[in-house]
């Protein structure tokens, strides 16, 4: 059972705090007291159990609170917030008007999309028009959806920010205001247009937060947005990778860096694969490598068009692409079953962007398994990840592909924990052009000069050009924005 306490922290009144150390709940859906449609959807899902975010968030925000969670992709966060807004929604609205009750805010354009999905898949027993507002979508198609009543908008803030400077948005009848991954959003510096946002809503809103950590900017952002909010804590992310066997796999240089990747991805045994490279370039360039070896693979990346991304995302969804090369802003938010492995062929560049990386494969209870290669030169950085997760990494070999050096040994660990942890770290230097930063053209690929090129990124044998979404689900509509 979850244990409850009071603490005393930064804000002004008292807050509860839930803290669950557990990954099980006792508690049934039906108990939740979630509206008969909302419940029958999420039993048709297959769904049978709360997950302990969605036990201890629903009944707080069916009670009215304002929340603010810290739960992680994989606990299944999305339908804690989705699943009393839902609730909400089926009820008749206070106020009359065409602007959206529920407006839910989130980094990228891929966890958008995600939580759309989710809207349509609990909702689809409802009279239900969600709609996305994304960056690199056209405008024209954007206002002619925000014409019509509106139930649930799905936006990233840049975006949204230009339709309500415009005008093109009516917030008067919005009930709820959600915040998802709201530490990712301040990372990628959209901290001012969030707080633009929610002042442009009204004051009476219920406002859910969620986020990785609930300390330091996250703490004084939800002190000005939240009014009074329950605080509810899940078991670390890194207590639920049981499920995903972590590997490591030292390498020589980039030439054995790919002769590896090619053996680990003819392995039968992997159904689907995640590749995470540090820039969107070497996405590119690295897909092209694995298609010139007779691999299935595309790149997605944050240069890719909006559409390109949606069908890219839609073959790996359906089989038509066996690798996805990936940086981690595309990454962010992909939910496909098949992922067998993730490997990173890159270390990230932050310890907790290892953390998301890993939980694109396992996901919903399959178990998975997480490669990571690293030179010599990444050991302190991989003793970065390993201090984050509180996980020493395990070293792998393939025979006849062991790797020459012998990897630096590391300070005895602080704390005595295995893998050495060194505390002061040098900056990994590697990664000079990360996924914001500016492309310099494609003449040099540092995985196989001699590959040939392809023209397209995303191209496999097979692949669908049918867009992956619409981007709305029609009222009396299941699946419209798939
Ligand atoms: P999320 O943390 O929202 O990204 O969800 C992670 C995964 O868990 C998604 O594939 C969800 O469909 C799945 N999921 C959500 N709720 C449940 C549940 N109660 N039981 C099992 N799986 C769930």
């Amino acid at each position: 059972m979850p244990r409850t306490r009071f603490v005393l922290n930064t804000f002004k009144e008292q807050i509860v705090s839930i803290e669950n150390t557990t990954t099980e709940t006792s508690a049934s859906f039906a108990t939740l007291g979630l509206n008969p449609a909302i419940l029958k959807a999420v039993e048709e899902s297959g769904y049978t159990t709360p997950t302990p975010i969605q036990a201890q968030a629903i009944p707080e925000v069916l009670a009215g609170h304002d929340l603010m969670a810290s739960a992680q992709t994989g606990t299944g966060k999305t339908a804690a917030f989705i699943l009393p807004a839902l609730h909400r929604i089926a009820e008749p609205p206070v106020v009359r008007s065409k602007g959206p009750r529920v407006l839910v805010l989130t980094p990228t354009r891929e966890l958008a999309q995600q939580v759309s999905d989710a809207a349509a898949k609990y909702g689809k027993n409802m009279r239900l028009k969600v709609v996305s507002i994304l960056g690199g979508m056209p405008y024209p198609l954007q206002n002619k959806l925000l014409s019509s009543p509106v139930d649930i908008l799905v936006a990233t803030p840049g975006r949204l920010i230009d339709h309500i400077e415009r005008g093109r948005i009516d917030f008067s009848r919005l009930e709820m205001l959600v915040l998802d991954e709201a530490d990712r959003m301040l990372d990628m510096g959209f901290i001012d247009d969030v707080e633009r946002i929610a002042a442009a809503t009204p004051a009476t809103r219920q406002t859910l937060l969620f986020s990785a950590t609930l300390d330091g900017v996250i703490g004084n952002l939800a002190n000005r947005l939240l009014k009074s909010p329950k605080r509810i804590t899940v078991a670390a992310q890194k207590a639920r990778h049981e499920n995903i066997e972590q590997r490591l796999m030292y390498v020589d240089d980039m030439a054995h860096k790919n002769r590896l990747l090619d053996h680990l991805l003819r392995d039968t045994e992997l159904s689907q694969a995640l590749v995470f490279t540090a820039t969107k370039r070497d996405a590119d360039d690295l897909a092209d490598n694995l298609m010139a070896q007779g691999h299935s693979a595309a790149a997605l990346h944050g240069d890719m068009s909006q559409r390109e991304r949606n069908r890219t995302l839609l073959s790996m969804r359906r089989g038509q692409v066996r690798v996805l090369v990936a940086t981690d802003v595309a990454a962010r938010g992909i939910d496909v079953a098949g992922i067998s492995h993730v490997i990173n062929f890159d270390l990230p560049k932050f310890a907790e962007d290892y953390v998301h990386r890993i939980g694109r494969t396992g996901r919903a209870g399959a178990s998975g398994i997480a490669v990571s290669f690293a030179s010599n030169r990444d050991t302190p950085h991989l003793k970065k990840i390993e201090r984050f997760t509180g996980h020493s990494i395990a070293a792998h070999t393939i025979a006849g592909m062991e790797p020459r050096f012998k990897p630096r040994p590391q300070p005895a660990s602080p704390r005595g924990k295995p893998g050495g942890f060194s505390r002061h770290t040098a900056p990994d230097s590697r990664h000079a052009r990360p996924e914001g930063g500016r492309r310099e053209g494609h003449s040099h690929n540092r995985f196989d000069s001699s590959a040939p090129r392809h023209g397209g990124n995303t191209a496999t044998p097979g692949q669908t050009r049918r867009p992956a979404s619409s981007f709305t689900l029609g009222r009396g509509h299941n699946s419209g924005n798939r």
